[in-house]
């Protein structure tokens, strides 16, 4: 049985991951680097190691530095989280060989679904829908352009080993194609250091529609129902929810049947997620999967009532599922935004630094999981995520009624976020509807930019600032009994206050 695990990740996920551990009695270890001395996470466990100097590289991708300090701790298992090591076959092996529990599936798995044209042949294999495209990687650029033609255009020149939202390139002029491949192929390289790329279909009004999975190692798998993730820029998910609004009952149940049997194909063991495209008619195809914990995983937890990483940590210790798919059900509706120190209004620059004030939105149906406090400085080496906040409401209307409620009430001071752009999504007659696509924030542009001029923040400084001014005009109104004007504590603080910081 597990009584301790390290959490090689950092942020919100690491404190995540801790919450279950300090609920089920497990020990947890922390590890950071020297630019997150100050993070929560390190506070948050039970111990904690500094692994080294703040690039990831020397850091939390340091394999071998991790599983030093699992061993010097007596961790028995270790947590990969998202991103860093979660999706490394040799990280789980090594983990496997040293005798460490690790908490996710096993390298065959890995490598499998890792490389997205093993992924395509393997799907195939197994019945699952793929997107249309080939099954082998590009070598022969004149064959590609005869391949693109014969497959019609618009098509996708993906990466074998993207992630990320990242190594992928639309086509949709004939002769655009070479460049494109040639350019797709060097960025996959640069970024990934694997030049293979393949085609895919493009799908036209495409939906990004996911399944969670849980599977143990005993073979039972189950999936938790659908994410809705067709909020994006750039390929990257910005608002998620479920269940999905353009779903339907019949559909639910075969995506769900695919997304199991994808997992059973490469015997997959913990929790994992299956991504689809689909189109408007809800025609689907498997996109790849992701092997690891997924960003987006509390919306699934509020709607089907299971706590995921609990459920990871018992898969990782032998035992069998503690449910039936038939005992699972959505219940109600959820919705998740990923709030970013960035700043939307310029090209959503990362916005790294000090946060001098933070207040959290609370109340029935919220979640919040962060690891921001008020006088954290974000470093500028990972991530700009803050946190996820996350509602459920009874029904899709409810739940965004109180996300915009929640991002209003959310007040940070210090650094630029995505607060502001992600409570105008919530006005947006298209999200309102649902049935939006991958398209909905580029198609929306201006109603998502920001009306004016003065950001949130200003607005509630120039309220402060009003307030003081009718505060000493009152003052100045009242007659003076003694000569001497009435001195207020609290209103020369917030006097000062205000003209300090504005
Ligand atoms: P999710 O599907 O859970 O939303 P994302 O694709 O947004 O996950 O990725 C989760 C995290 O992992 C992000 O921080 C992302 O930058 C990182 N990530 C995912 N895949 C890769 C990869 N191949 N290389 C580097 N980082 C990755
Ligand atoms: P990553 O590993 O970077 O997450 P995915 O294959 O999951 O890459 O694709 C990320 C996103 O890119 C999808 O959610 C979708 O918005 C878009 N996309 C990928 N492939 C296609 C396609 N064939 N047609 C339309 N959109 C696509
Ligand atoms: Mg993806």
């Amino acid at each position: 049985m597990i009584k301790k695990i390290l959490i090689a990740n950092r942020g919100e996920i690491a404190i995540r991951v801790m919450n279950s551990c300090r609920e089920m009695g497990i020990l947890s270890v922390a590890v950071y680097s020297e630019a997150d001395r100050n993070s929560l996470h390190v506070r948050y466990a039970d111990e904690a190691y500094c692994i080294g100097p703040a690039p990831s590289n020397q850091s939390y991708l340091d394999l071998e530095k991790i599983i030093e300090t699992a061993k010097k701790s007596g961790a028995d298992a270790i947590h990969p989280g998202y991103g860093f090591l979660s999706e490394n076959a040799a990280f789980s092996e090594r983990c496997k060989k040293e005798g460490i529990i690790f908490i996710g599936p096993d390298a065959h798995a890995i490598n499998t679904m890792g490389d997205k044209i093993t992924a395509r042949k393997t799907m195939l294999a197994a019945g699952v829908p793929v997107v249309p495209g080939t099954t082998e990687p590009i070598v022969d650029l004149d064959e590609a352009v005869k391949t693109i033609v014969e497959i019609g255009l618009p098509v996708m020149v993906k990466a074998s080993a993207g992630g990320g939202g990242k190594g992928m390139r639309l086509v949709e002029k004939e002769e655009d194609i070479l460049s494109s491949v040639k350019a797709a192929k060097s960025e996959a390289l640069a970024a990934f250091g694997n030049d293979a790329v393949y085609i895919e279909k493009y799908i036209n009004s495409p939906h990004h529609i996911e399944f969670q999975i849980l599977a143990d190692q005993h073979g039972n798998c189950i999936h938790l129902f659908e994410r809705e993730c067709s909020v994006q820029r750039r390929h990257q998910k910005v608002v998620e929810e479920t269940p999905s609004p353009i779903m339907t009952p019949e559909v639910r149940e075969e995506m769900g049947r695919h997304a199991v049997a994808a997992a059973k194909a490469v015997n997959y063991a913990g929790a994992g997620t299956i991504e689809f495209i689909t189109d408007d008619q809800l025609n689907y195809y498997f996109l790849e999967m992701n092997t690891r914990l997924q960003v987006e995983h509390p919306i699934t937890e509020q709607v089907v009532g299971v706590d995921l990483v609990r459920e990871q940590i018992n898969i990782a210790n032998g035992e069998k599922l503690r449910y039936r798919q038939e005992d699972l059900s959505q219940h109600g509706h959820a919705i998740e935004t990923r709030i970013y120190a960035e700043d939307t209004d310029n090209n959503f620059m990362p916005s790294p630094g000090k946060i001098n004030h933070i207040h959290f939105p609370l109340g029935a149906g919220v979640r919040h999981d962060t690891y921001a406090y008020n006088g954290y400085e974000i470093p500028i080496y990972y991530d700009p995520m803050i946190s996820k906040l996350v509602v459920w409401g009874n029904n899709r209307e409810e739940a965004i009624g109180r996300m915009k409620r929640a991002l209003g009430s959310y007040k940070i001071s210090g650094v630029k976020t995505s607060i502001p752009f992600l409570s105008r999504i919530m006005d947006v007659p298209d999200f309102k509807k649902g049935g939006y696509t991958t398209h909905f924030i580029q198609n929306h542009t201006e109603a998502l930019k920001s009306k004016d001029s003065c950001s949130e923040e200003c607005s509630d400084l120039a309220a402060i600032t009003a307030f003081v001014d009718f505060l000493k005009k009152q003052e100045r109104a009242k007659p003076a009994s003694n000569g001497k004007a009435p001195a207020s504590q609290w209103k020369a603080f917030g006097r000062k206050k205000a003209v300090t910081r504005l």
